[in-house]
């Protein structure tokens, strides 16, 4: 039986896991569920999954989440604030972490799993871009295993041999040439930049493939979740710049795929749906029913793929720019972007504006080596400080 620690369990990620989870209860059983302020929604959850302990990051809401506890007869621990989140991470509660935090948020817990010997299971890939060598240091300190959630590097995982797993230190020496990335290409694909200037929150958030929480929706429509997975490709798989290529691919149902240096190509293919890949990292080596729909490739219209376009998606080249420049320069992308797509889903900036504040941040904080996490932490308060300071001067 995997004692399962959710953290972000009310999200799109955690609701998800969830579900596979409640499919399994012989083999999974979810022992330690968290949210940030969705008191009610945690507490509906504590009542069908019956946890042995439920954290609610905001402390103002502890003494509210143990009423409706005791009210509806669920006998759980419960916690509050950041430091009980990294706590029950590393805690006996739990053999197995998913780490379905959204964005910066996320980077402590995930970490408390990784170095308690934790099966991390990674969604959170804000995580992984900030502290990526960090990470993985603290996963192999730990014992336990990374496996990434994220639907294209849960293909690649799968497609990859054993020598290129996550901690593995070079892809090329399992014959891999380059690892493909696929896009959907996201709600707004094909449009130009003078169509994109008046975008609303509400229509950048409305994705064709997948429900996802509000910001990697946001992330996808400026292609910037694109280059995060890039970053966290390069992190993950031991993959330089110049061996990731994007492309964009809008059915998402092939989710990534490995070339070879002898010319063969692996894909992994399924219905654009986060169950498969979450229920192969909960499962595996072994596999499990997931409640995924089985793909009728003779229903699906051609498959198309094409270039993306990196001049009126600049993200995605900015996420680039930050690889190549390396050391923290991708810790400072993913702050100055966390705060640009805050004040665009706030109404507070263009939908076009967010490249502009994340190129200016990073024009301004040059890439310095990554020493440590509170020096990461510090990186990143600085680096929000600058992008507010952009925000205001631009408005
Ligand atoms: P979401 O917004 O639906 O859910 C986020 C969860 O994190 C919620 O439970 C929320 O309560 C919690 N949370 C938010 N801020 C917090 C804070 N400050 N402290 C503690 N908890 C906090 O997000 P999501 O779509 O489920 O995405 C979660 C992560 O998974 C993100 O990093 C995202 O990039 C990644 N991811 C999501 C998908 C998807 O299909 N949704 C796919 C791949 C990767
Ligand atoms: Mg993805």
């Amino acid at each position: 039986m995997k004692k399962v620690a959710v953290l972000g369990a009310t999200g799109s990620i955690g609701g998800n896991t969830l579900d596979v989870i409640a499919r399994h209860p012989e083999r999974f059983r979810a022992t330690v569920l968290t949210a940030h302020r969705q008191v009610e929604a945690l507490a509906e959850l504590c009542v069908r999954h019956r946890p042995d302990l439920a954290v609610i990051a905001d402390p103002a809401l502890e003494a509210e989440l143990s009423r409706r506890l005791a009210a509806a007869g669920v006998r759980c621990e419960v916690a509050s604030g950041q430091a009980a989140l990294a706590a029950a991470a590393a805690s006996e509660l739990c053999d197995t972490v998913v780490a379905a935090i959204v964005g910066a948020a996320g980077l402590d817990s995930t970490l408390a799993a990784a170095r308690a010997g934790k099966r991390l299971l990674l969604a959170n890939k804000e995580a992984i871009v900030m502290a990526g060598p960090l990470l993985l240091e603290a996963v192999a300190a730990g014992g336990g295993a990374l496996i990434p959630v994220d639907s294209e590097h849960n293909a690649l995982f799968q497609c990859l041999p054993a020598q290129c797993l996550p901690g593995q230190p070079d892809l090329r020496a399992g014959g891999v040439r380059r690892l493909i990335l696929t896009a959907s290409g996201g709600p707004f694909r094909g449009h130009t930049r003078a169509q994109l200037a008046n975008i609303t929150p509400d229509q950048a958030c409305k994705h064709p493939n997948w429900v996802m929480g509000r910001k990697i929706s946001v992330d996808s429509a400026t292609l910037m979740n694109k280059g995060l997975e890039v970053i966290e490709a390069h992190h993950l798989f031991a993959a330089p710049a110049d061996a990731i290529e994007v492309v964009v691919h809008p059915q998402s149902l092939v989710h990534s795929l490995v070339e070879y240096v002898d010319g063969s190509v692996l894909a992994q293919l399924g219905n654009p749906d986060m169950r498969t890949a979450i229920g192969h990292a909960l499962a595996w080596p072994e596999r499990v029913e997931t409640g995924v729909a089985p793909l009728n490739l003779a229903a699906c219209a051609p498959l198309a793929f094409e270039a993306p376009d990196l001049v009126t998606f600049r993200c995605l080249a900015l996420a680039f720019q930050a690889l190549r420049a390396g050391g923290d320069a991708p810790a400072v992308l993913n702050a100055a972007n966390e705060i640009a797509v805050e004040a665009f889903l706030a109404g507070a900036l263009p939908f076009l504006s967010i490249a502009d504040v994340v190129e200016a941040v990073l024009a301004e904080l040059p890439a310095q080596a990554v020493v440590d996490i509170p020096t990461l932490c510090e990186r990143d308060r600085v680096a929000r400080e600058a992008a507010r300071r952009v925000l205001r001067n631009a408005c």
